[in-house]
């Protein structure tokens, strides 16, 4: 007889500050333990109908198609554009941010003719500035991130999506950190393909990439689908000489979406777990409503941001384009950020993230996203954060963070009292 050597798994208590992962509403976590369906069994077939269904309130489209890619969030990245590009095809990044070169990382593999600018991170583009390269260059397709992650911005996306409309480009959009965060009004903004993440401020664990696109995509797709033998129909040999066919099986979105339509064609073996947490995490949004949800995200990064400048710290990026879901912080000279962030996990059990290229060693980013986006977080933080300086030498305004917090909260209006 061996003897067990490993324990029972235990992980430790946390408060995760970070842009993702972040905490997981235990609902989620429990929805989860849920037994596993059958793939093709009508229970499960009818959860994924429901998902699908949350997924469109959720994007705010009409959309046919709305679905998560199993994967994390960047495989939802992969799977569009990879179903949209052919070689050749000329693509235009504007990056503000690490998750614009990713874009561009992604565009080059499937060979497409990828066309950059870049503005300082910290900033964000004005629309008439990528409306301009757009007339310059025609690309087949703009990619753009929404809620840049590594420089805590958020991209106004209205103008150049009506654009994009008029002259016939298509326009994809990275909202992984922001979608159930902040408005995103995909049809309005006629966006054609868009990508949201789980574990940001949807907070479901990492894993699964929820997506939309419309016909205008729909039609590229059908005209690149492989046609299997067999299973052919007179309509997809028509149009199946059209266009080159995807490279991807995984992520060909054609496969996809006869998977998860009616013609339910096997392609993976859907990640049951997973879709159970994306349907209760998507319950949780509905339940709380959007608006509700976006308006709590704003309350808490206004504490937030109070306690921190009461504090004494300075903000990194152009506040006009905030994203309210990530606050970046200028980590003061002469203080050793890594030492901080270790501080703070190893005495507090409090997680917040440093930063990327350019700003690695330059800021700390702060998320308050999803169910980590509560007032004890973000109180707890603030005094503990507070502490932790005090111990690095760094001159804090003794107790002003918390109560400059406390401000916020306390003023919150109060429910009218009801009346006997
Ligand atoms: C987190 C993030 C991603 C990547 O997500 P993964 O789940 O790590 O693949 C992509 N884009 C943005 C804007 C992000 O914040």
């Amino acid at each position: 007889m061996t003897i067990m050597k490993y324990s029972e798994l235990h992980t430790p208590l946390r408060t995760i500050m970070t842009p993702g992962p972040v905490e997981v509403d235990p609902r989620v976590l429990r929805a989860m333990s849920t037994p596993i369906l059958g793939q093709f069994d009508p229970a499960f077939t009818h959860i994924m109908n429901e998902v699908m269904e949350m997924l469109r309130q959720l994007f705010q489209t009409n959309n046919r198609w709305a679905f998560p890619v199993d994967g994390t969030s960047r495989s939802g990245n992969e799977a569009v554009l990879c179903s949209i590009i052919e070689p050749g095809d000329c693509v235009l990044v504007p990056i503000f941010g690490r998750f614009g070169h990713l874009f561009v990382e992604i565009c080059e593999r499937y060979g497409a003719d990828v066309h950059t600018m870049e503005c300082s991170w910290g900033e964000v583009f004005e629309p008439e500035e990528v409306i301009a390269e757009i007339k310059k260059v025609s690309p087949k397709i703009v990619a753009l991130v929404h809620g840049e992650t590594s420089t805590g911005c958020m991209q106004p996306l209205k103008e150049i999506g009506q654009a994009c409309r008029e002259l016939d480009v298509l326009l994809v959009v990275d909202a992984v950190a922001s979608i159930g965060g902040t408005d995103i009004k995909v049809d309005e903004w006629c966006i054609d393909a868009i990508i949201g993440g789980t574990q940001k401020c949807l907070s479901v664990p990492s894993g699964m990439a929820p997506i939309t696109y419309n016909d205008r995509i729909e039609k590229i797709l059908s005209e690149r689908k492989k046609v299997e033998r067999g299973i052919a129909t007179a309509e997809d040999l028509r149009q199946v000489r059209k266009g080159i066919p995807i490279k991807s099986n995984y992520f060909d979105l054609s496969m996809l979406q006869d998977y998860w339509g009616p013609r339910r064609l096997n392609h993976h073996t859907e990640a049951t777990s997973m879709l159970y947490a994306l349907r209760e995490g998507l319950r949780l949004v509905l339940e709380e409503g959007l608006e509700e949800r976006f308006e709590r995200h704003v309350f808490h990064e206004a504490a937030l941001v109070a306690g921190l400048e009461a504090m004494g710290l300075t903000l990194f990026g152009n506040r006009k384009h905030k994203l309210t879901c990530v606050t970046c912080i200028e980590i003061p000279s002469g203080i050793d950020g890594e030492s901080v962030r270790s501080m703070l996990l190893n005495q507090f059990g409090i997680e917040i993230a440093s930063s990327f290229g350019p700003l690695q060693g330059k800021i700390w980013r702060i998320g308050t996203m999803g169910y980590s986006c509560r007032k004890e977080n973000v109180l707890f933080v603030l005094g503990a954060l507070e502490a932790v300086l005090l111990r690095h030498g760094f001159e804090v305004k003794r107790g002003e963070a918390l109560q400059a917090a406390l401000d916020v909260y306390m003023a919150e209006v109060k429910e009218p009292v009801k009346e006997e």
